[in-house]
């Protein structure tokens, strides 16, 4: 069984910039390479789970998300860290374009993308966490039986008086990893 660290994306692993979609653009948070090779010491993979609107609203493609996320994955092989798997919703009730215009079940803080990895991979929830920088992640690793982690990067540092008396709150991705010690 394994051992996964849901990790939102934007604002979680790389500088949160509105509807980022080209590499030149992306930029890792701080502590984030740091953080991922400690957690890999201590026996997690990682799954990416993010909420991806702005192919629902026209601005990118699926093609274009795609491209970013497997050169993201190529620079973290770099330092020997293994991204098992990239799942992603491109859609958006209300601003959505043709396909992308539905109520889905994968758009955070629904937990259709975490119960996709649940599905593909044998996981021990109990020892799996969610990480990310918004409410709605925390929430979608709670309906899903993980337990969740705020990250202080990105929108985060807006929402921690909110969120710490209902969970664990880390400044970074290094932190998340002192805290699951
Ligand atoms: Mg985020
Ligand atoms: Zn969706």
């Amino acid at each position: 069984m394994k051992k996964i660290i849901f990790l939102d994306r934007d604002g979680t692993i790389n500088v949160e910039k509105s509807y980022l979609h080209k590499w030149e653009d992306f930029e890792f948070e701080k502590n984030v390479i740091v953080g991922l090779i400690e957690l890999k010491k201590l026996g997690y993979e990682f799954i990416v789970v993010t909420n991806q609107s702005g192919i629902a609203r026209g601005y990118y493609t699926e093609e274009d998300l795609t491209l970013l996320n497997s050169k993201m994955i190529e620079k973290l092989k770099e330092f020997e860290i293994d991204i098992l798997d990239c799942f992603y919703c491109p859609h958006h009730l209300e601003k959505g374009i043709g396909k992308y215009k539905i109520d889905c079940s994968c758009r955070k803080p629904n937990p259709g993308m975490i119960f996709k990895g649940l599905e593909k991979y044998e996981i021990d929830i109990e020892n799996s966490y969610m990480v990310g920088d918004k409410l709605s992640d925390l929430e979608a690793g709670e309906k899903a039986g993980l337990k969740s982690i705020l990250v202080t990067t990105g929108y985060g540092k807006n929402i921690e008086k909110e969120c710490n008396k209902k969970y664990s709150v880390a400044k970074d991705l290094l932190e998340v990893a002192k805290i699951i010690k």
